[in-house]
């Protein structure tokens, strides 16, 4: 079994005391990407990205590398740099975000000259992506990629997508919305969180959003809301009811653990209501620990 997960990872910089920063790695589909290899083990997942020749790249490759992810289709761009964010603690403890992505390396991902294109990933048999990775390159590196998937698709591939819908990444809600639907309709592996999915078409309600999936025609998936438990994308409507979480510390990358959980368990035979049950499994420890990647230590037991 051969995953690619294609994205964006970046340095980020949280509080770390007075007047200090610590430099940390994350991004969404790298946090899946990570989460993934630990529930498989090393040498099944790929990250896919593109990066700088820089000091701060090498320490981005070297976090991918230290989690057992193939880096061979990290494409290094000579003068580029990689994406950076920034975390704000309010006085209340509040997180804010800022970034610095709009001249990152990733955005020329299968859109430049001699660099990697779609079909370098011929020899996978999973794809995971998320519509931030689609915000973050080029429109006709998007076009490609669609066209791409239609034929690993009919080749047997299977192509996992999250929507992951962030506004201020989009020109306008719009392209957005015709953009993702597209990608929708080219998974077979459905994981949306209804926030974000009520958020790009304005129809509100899980049964709407369960009904549209329906129709979109997805194999499996699961959708995320929150505490609210995720229910099943399989045609069976199934509803995980998840038990308070004893600790919540920091969502961040809830959703993004919560796809690894479901996707492992998927790709070893899981049902979807035990896919479910993996996928929180996983967010429950990651929402209980600061930060998208917890501790190796933490991670739940089999
Ligand atoms: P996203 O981060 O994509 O918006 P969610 O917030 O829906 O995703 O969280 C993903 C999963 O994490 C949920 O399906 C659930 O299993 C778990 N989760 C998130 N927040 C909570 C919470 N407050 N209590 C219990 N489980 C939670």
């Amino acid at each position: 079994m051969k995953i690619a997960c294609i994205g964006e990872v970046m340095i980020e910089l949280s509080p770390a005391g007075e007047g200090l920063m610590r430099a940390g790695v994350a991004g969404d589909s790298f946090n899946t990407a990570v989460y993934l290899s630990r529930l498989l083990g090393p040498g099944v997942v790929s990250y896919v990205t593109a990066l700088g020749c820089d000091p701060q790249s090498d320490r981005i490759m070297d976090a991918i590398a230290a989690e057992g992810i193939a880096t061979d289709l990290c494409e290094r761009v000579p003068d580029g740099l990689p994406g950076l964010y920034m975390i704000t603690l309010d006085d209340r403890g509040e997180r804010s975000f800022a970034y610095w992505r709009s001249t990152s390396a990733a955005r020329g991902l299968f859109s430049r000259a001699g660099g990697i294109g779609p079909d370098t990933l011929a020899g996978f048999d999973v794809i995971y992506l998320s519509a931030i990775t689609l915000a973050v390159i080029a429109p006709e590196a998007r076009a490609r990629l669609l066209d791409w998937l239609a034929g690993f698709r009919d080749r047997g591939g299977k192509v996992a997508f999250d929507s992951n819908y962030r506004p201020r990444l989009w020109p306008d809600a719009e392209t957005a919305r015709t953009e993702i639907g597209r990608f929708w309709s080219a998974t077979d592996i459905a994981l949306p969180s209804l926030d974000d999915e009520e958020a790009l078409t304005g129809m509100i309600g899980s049964e709407a959003t369960v009904a549209r999936f329906r129709v979109l025609g997805v194999g499996t998936g699961a959708l995320k809301r929150g505490a609210a438990g995720p229910v099943a994308l399989d045609g069976s409507g199934a509803a995980l009811r998840v038990p308070r979480a004893d600790r919540v510390t920091d969502t961040t990358a809830a959703g993004d653990s919560f796809n690894a959980g479901f996707i492992a368990a998927t790709l070893t035979g899981a049902s979807a209501t035990a896919a479910m049950a993996a996928g929180h499994a996983l967010a429950a420890r990651v929402i209980a620990h600061p930060g998208a990647i917890i501790p190796r230590s933490a991670m739940p037991t089999a």
